[in-house]
């Protein structure tokens, strides 16, 4: 430290410890800006999913605690070189694993700026803007989907989360009791569910039908069998549209049962839950808007950067009921300014809505259904690839995006290892699941940008992945 700078204030360190210069900071800045682009640009003709040896990644971004300052031009080019490349690129055109991520620009400018202005959301006095903002924006997607306009909302970090938030959120107003789900309901939810204390003989998880749907019979005859044994049914979790196969419970029927044996209704459309906003949205999700508590993931199929799901509860006043932190919020409920951090686990939150609001004021909800429905579309045309190739065989039809199939001469692990060859060749993205026993190939084709050569391309190569495996 030079004499000029040495602190005038009487403290031994100076105010500007932790400053950077201007110039620095808008060099770096656009830096950013200039990395982003070249990254949407040429993704592409990159590889969707990339890895390096662990110990060989670990050595290349640590080494022992950092104790003197590093140069920040180098320590930003290690995150977007190296951090940032070797991943899934959920936004490639190719990702067809998993669940895709792809994000759009309004997005990604509206998570910057929040960062920029170092935006909180937890409450109205603390954060109003933001706070309006999450509010708004949910609101746009609760009327669109035709939720009633009393419907309140908080966002989460992603679709274990909120749909936990919604599941304790019924709980805490239902009460205790039995809780109702099927062998294709979403993996975090059966881990969540003894994690908050929800006794594991008081879950039942049934055996979906030959479609991979809640079967409606099944609950009824479940939710009998519990009453006449002295227990309380007060919960079913449907699906609108399962990350495995699409595909979407029988809600309607499923809302008659809760209706009539007074249980909530929660449905996780973490996946599907998008789908309504397209202009069929009511006919393809029918019955979602009967549910107690309704979650969407918009980092999955809204075009959202990570990470973002949306928890809607169709009972006012439900979430604060079960989360407000202040007693003294019950004393004046009426006309209330909201404070986000009485609607979840959360206290400290970030303007997690700014990149949703801004992305859906940019295109408008039509555009973004017409995106979504380029995805079912998609599915669609892999499906007509794939019936035309033969051996290849349809196990689950296209459903909101998803098509599963396999080759009747392959072996599970065949299927599994054509996958990861694909994968690993760096053309496309492409996971194997689990169906009844059997091991297929599954294309989640969600982004709109993905052309139909990208389709059929992917499709060829695993078709003679594939071949090159049978008995
Ligand atoms: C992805 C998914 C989840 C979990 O959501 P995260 O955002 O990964 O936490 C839950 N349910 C379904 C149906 C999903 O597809």
């Amino acid at each position: 430290m030079t004499a000029d700078s040495e602190p005038s204030d009487g403290l031994n360190v100076p105010a500007d410890v932790l400053a950077i210069d201007d110039q620095t900071m808008r060099r770096l800045g656009y830096l950013m800006v200039d990395r982003t682009i070249e990254h949407i640009q040429t993704l592409g003709s990159r590889p969707a999913i990339s890895e390096t040896e662990p110990t060989e990644l670990m050595n290349l971004l640590g080494g022992p605690p950092p104790r003197t300052p590093h140069d920040l031009t180098e320590g930003l080019a290690l995150l977007a070189d190296v951090a940032g490349e070797n991943q899934q690129h959920g936004d490639h055109p190719r990702y067809f694993a998993r669940v895709a991520g792809p994000a759009v620009f309004p997005s990604i400018l509206g998570d910057w700026i929040g960062a920029g202005l170092q935006s909180v959301a937890s409450s109205w006095g603390g954060g109003s803007g933001p706070t309006a903002i999450e509010l708004i924006a949910c609101r746009w997607i609760s009327d669109a989907i035709g939720f009633s306009a009393d419907t309140d909302a908080i966002m989460q970090s992603g679709g274990s989360l909120a749909n936990i938030t919604g599941i304790v959120t019924g709980r805490h107003v239902n009460g205790d009791g039995v809780i109702y789900l099927s062998d294709q309901t979403h993996s975090s939810l059966s881990r969540s569910l003894p994690l908050i204390g929800q006794p594991v003989e008081f879950i039942r998880s049934l055996p979906s039908n030959a479609a991979f749907r809640l079967d409606p019979n099944e609950l009824r005859a479940a939710v009998m069998a519990d009453v006449s044994a002295g227990r309380r049914p007060t919960m079913a979790i449907a699906t609108a549209g399962s990350t495995n196969t699409g595909a979407v419970d029988d809600i309607g029927a499923i809302a008659d049962i809760c209706d009539e044996f007074g249980m909530w209704l929660h449905i996780d459309g973490a996946y599907g839950g998008p789908v309504a906003l397209t202009q069929r949205g009511a006919e393809r999700l029918p019955g979602i808007t009967r549910a107690d508590s309704f979650v969407l993931d918009p980092h999955k199929w809204l075009f959202q950067v990570y990470d973002m799901a949306c928890l809607f509860v169709q009972r006012p006043g439900a979430l604060e009921q079960t989360f407000a932190m202040y007693p003294e919020y019950l004393a004046d409920a009426a006309g209330r300014a909201v404070d986000l951090h009485n609607r979840s686990f959360e206290l400290t939150r970030r303007a997690r809505a700014f990149k949703l609001w801004l992305t859906i004021r940019t295109y408008g909800l039509d555009t973004i259904g017409l995106a979504i429905e380029r995805g079912i579309a998609l599915a669609e045309f892999a499906q007509s690839v794939i019936e035309s190739i033969d051996p290849l065989e349809i196990v689950t039809p296209a459903q909101l995006g998803i098509v599963t199939f396999a080759d009747p001469r392959v072996s599970n692990a065949g299927h599994v290892a054509a996958a990861a060859a694909l994968t690993a060749d760096g053309y496309a993205a492409v996971t194997s699941t689990v169906l009844a026993g059997r091991t297929v190939l599954r294309l989640c084709i969600i982004n709109p940008a993905t052309t139909v050569d990208d389709v059929r391309g992917t499709i060829e190569r695993l078709a003679q992945l594939l071949a090159e495996r049978a008995n």
